[in-house]
């Protein structure tokens, strides 16, 4: 689920909330079986309708689906998910940067993969600084730790390309993947020769590591490889600012959505106990969204666990998290006049399929100037209804910039 809200603007935006019809719920939705009173008050107050996010007939990722909704279409501004993942972790990347998100794992002395987490690592810090900055063939490599097991990397000279495989063989028993070029590039030949070395000099530091002796001697899986994937190679976009003329900030729990936010430019504001499960504190995120309207012009907020609920195919999980989902909305249902409240999702993930599909999402705007429409419940065939209609998800800025009021005007 996805909240926004514009100049103020807060836009709010559930994860996969989307679903269809469940025979075990009466043959409705998660979100249309869900008790759902503020949530269907806020319709009765908005236009509704539904989104494509990345147009009919396309199944979005939830990368490129937020990038449409914030209105970047994928086509020109999508570079891989290795770019968005480090911008979650604070790292700059420059023009023509290649990025990798990855985990730090063990492997035995033929490069087995033992586990593919290191033992489910807590804290890779003490590791990746010890390959931070290394330089291969004038390649630089800047490598920070992500949350656990996780890492990111960028690597930072002349003639990359990100059309390379990856490192990651994915299960354990099987060697660590050589890396390869996915085209015939000089570039593409040169970036997996260089990541190549660049792996294998820091499988020897990190071995002999005293970190890992310790790890080892507690009993521990040593963390010593790199196991590299999703590589993006990174051109400038314009910021969220730049682009919009909103000074935006993002309440997001889940990396890659801080990551997406952290891409555009956003603030990101960080939240206690908004941890992208199930258990997460939405409360916290949508009191801290109210409070973030008078500092920023367009809050982004990101409720995660709807996605994850439904690719386990949880549908009463679903609904019941639909349902806690709207007791902390109401902080939102009575906003100042001058704010506009938008309520999606990036893309539907429906329980039966465990994934995401490419069904449209229901959306609704509420704010001074929509034309309300007959739609009085949240939902997806209720929204199918609504006085807004079929969209695109980059549609939706532009319906936002007409209803703030800043749209320029065309001929005379
Ligand atoms: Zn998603």
């Amino acid at each position: 689920m996805e909240v926004y809200h514009v100049t103020k603007s807060d836009t709010c935006r559930f994860d996969g909330l989307g679903d269809r019809p469940v025979d075990a719920l009466g043959g409705k939705t998660p979100l249309e079986a869900a008790a759902t009173p503020n949530l269907d008050k806020i319709a009765t107050m908005a236009e509704c309708g539904m989104a494509h996010t990345l147009g009919r007939g396309l199944r979005p990722g939830s990368d490129t689906s937020h990038l449409a909704i914030f209105g970047y279409d994928p086509e020109k501004y999508y570079c891989g998910r290795g770019p968005i993942e480090v911008s979650g972790l604070g790292m700059e990347l420059k023009d023509g940067d290649v990025a990798l998100r990855g985990n730090m794992g063990t492997v035995d002395d033929d490069l087995l993969i033992k586990d593919r987490r290191a033992g489910r690592i807590r804290d890779v810090s003490p590791f990746t600084k010890l390959i931070d900055g290394m330089e291969v063939d004038g390649v630089t490599f800047i490598v920070h730790p992500g949350t656990a097991h996780r890492a990111g990397v960028i690597m930072r000279g002349t003639g990359l390309s990100s059309k390379i495989t990856e490192a990651d063989p994915h299960e354990p028993g099987r060697p660590v993947e050589t890396v390869l070029p996915k085209d015939d590039t000089p570039e593409a030949k040169k970036t997996a020769d260089v990541l190549n070395k660049f792996l294998r000099e820091a499988y020897k530091v990190l071995k002999d590591a005293d970190a890992n002796k310790e790890r080892v001697q507690n009993g521990e899986l040593p963390a010593n490889f790199l196991l590299v994937r999703g590589a993006g190679q990174y051109s400038a976009l314009p910021k969220f600012i730049d682009k919009w003329g909103f000074d935006a900030c993002c309440i997001a729990g889940g990396g890659l959505y801080k990551g997406i936010g952290t891409f555009l430019g956003m603030e990101i504001i960080d939240v206690p106990g908004a941890n992208a499960l199930p258990d997460s504190d939405i409360e916290a995120k949508f009191k801290a969204a109210t409070a973030q309207l008078g500092r920023h012009d367009f809050v982004f907020v990101h409720v995660k666990a709807t996605d994850s609920l439904g690719e386990d195919g949880d549908y009463t999980g679903k609904k019941e998290f639909i349902e806690k989902a709207d007791k902390a909305i109401a902080h939102l249902v009575d906003l100042p006049d001058d704010a506009l409240l938008i309520v999606t999702a990036d893309h539907t993930t429906p329980c039966e399929l465990m994934a995401h599909s490419g069904d449209p999402v229901p959306i609704m705007l509420r704010g001074k100037g929509v034309r309300t429409d007959n739609v009085t419940a949240f939902g997806e065939r209720s929204c199918a209804r609504g006085g807004l209609g079929f969209i695109r998800g980059v549609d939706i800025m532009p319906q936002v910039l007409n209803l703030m009021g800043r749209l320029h005007l065309i001929g005379a």
